[in-house]
């Protein structure tokens, strides 16, 4: 096998041919600015207001609900920050998360506590579902917002929304989650879960890079995140990405037509991957929760071997594979979504991530469970505490 395997799809995923083709048009002929009032940027305006409908479909949104950004960060980064530009001063600056988020949050947050804000890491089961009871707990007078991740992207965990929904209701606190991972891969809906706001991105969707949304219930008044022109309701200046905007369109129309069709292929691969190697390869373990969670997801700890020389060794092997988040490869703490579940350290560092999608084939499964049990047995055999 020549070609790349790729199994890496909670990092970003292949655009899909159709999702390309749809968009070409809107860099060579349907080219105008939609903000314009010609009859010429009639088209790339049609196009936005339908890209628009087929997101908000996926998550029983209104299309004025839907607000583009530059993708799940931005989104993430909107809505801690305008919640406490708007909600601070009048009713606290304290807010609740979880030691799982992904950095576009926890950065956030680390940043807004410079600020005077506090902000509470609630914490997570060995399966990494978040502890209810300690959420509930950690609520005070002060609490403007809680924010809580759809489905984890390094150990694929859904995590219990609409409780989560109902309790924030309850205390008349705003509700957020990045459901990045999640839009498009699970069923969601907004007004059954008392979504207050939801991130999401088109690229983990086989959609293009660097654009995403933020949905925002629409009685809720926060600001603009980037000032500037009136686009987007005033709510996030800058030209549309019309191209990208409708890529995503497509993208995310194709998602939830194909969604219980993916689903159901994705989680039989992912859970022939997970016995094969359960079964094959000694010292292994498999992690999150093997009942609520992402189909494409698989996260596997192996002692005595370091995380980091799998990935290298498999990559030799044409197989792309992640030891967590893109962002955390590289560095030599040991997942910080790991260590929230607690894994010790020396198991966390033996970890990767393979995830799938659609995309995949069985026997390209195969061959990543014949090269990782030959790669795992190698480094074993260097290893002083392999006996
Ligand atoms: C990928 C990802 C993000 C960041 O999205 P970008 O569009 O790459 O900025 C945020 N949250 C989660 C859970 C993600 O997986």
């Amino acid at each position: 096998m020549n070609k790349v395997i790729y199994l890496d799809n909670a990092a970003t995923t292949r655009v899909s041919e159709e999702v390309v083709n749809a968009m070409i048009p809107y860099y060579t002929e349907c080219y105008g600015n939609p903000s314009a009032v010609y009859t010429f940027a009639g088209e790339a305006k049609k196009a936005v207001t339908i890209a628009r409908e087929s997101i908000a479909k996926v998550i029983n949104a209104r299309p004025d609900e839907i607000y583009f950004t530059g993708g799940g960060s931005e989104s993430d980064n909107w809505v801690l920050k305008a919640v406490i530009d708007k909600y601070g001063d009048a009713k606290g600056k304290h807010i609740i998360t979880t030691s799982i988020e992904h950095h576009a949050i926890l950065h956030t947050c680390e940043y807004l506590e410079k600020k005077g804000c506090s902000v509470t890491y609630v914490d997570v089961d060995e399966d990494g579902v978040v502890k209810l009871d300690e959420l509930k707990a950690a609520i005070r007078p002060e609490t403007v917002l809680i924010s809580v991740m759809t489905a984890n992207n390094e150990v694929g965990t859904i995590q219990p929304i609409e409780e989560i929904g109902k309790i924030a209701k309850e205390n008349n606190i705003l509700f957020h989650t990045d459901a990045v991972q999640a839009f498009g891969h699970i069923d969601i809906d907004v007004k059954k879960l008392n979504i207050d706001f939801l991130s999401a991105s088109a690229h983990k969707i086989n959609g293009p890079k660097g654009i995403g949304f933020m949905y925002i219930e629409r009685s809720i008044k926060i600001g603009s995140f980037i000032h500037g022109g009136a686009q987007e309701r005033q709510r996030r200046a800058g030209t549309l990405n019309v191209p990208a905007i409708v890529g995503f369109g497509k993208a995310a129309e194709l998602a939830m037509a194909n969604m219980e069709k993916n689903a159901k292929y994705e989680t039989e691969l992912r859970n022939h991957l997970v016995e094969r190697i359960l079964n094959e390869i000694p010292y292994s373990k498999f992690n999150g929760s093997t009942k609520n969670r992402l189909p494409n997801n698989a996260n596997f700890s192996f002692k005595y071997v370091e995380g980091e020389s799998m990935l290298i060794l498999l990559d030799q092997k044409g197989i792309c594979s992640s030891s967590g988040s893109a962002c955390t490869s590289g560095s030599i703490d040991p997942s910080h979504v790991l260590t929230a579940m607690g894994i010790p350290d020396e198991l966390a560092h033996g970890s990767i991530r393979l995830t799938l999608s659609y995309l995949n084939t069985l026997e390209e499964i195969d061959y990543t469970v014949d090269e990782l049990k030959k790669i795992i047995e190698r480094l074993r055999e260097m290893s002083p505490l392999y006996k």
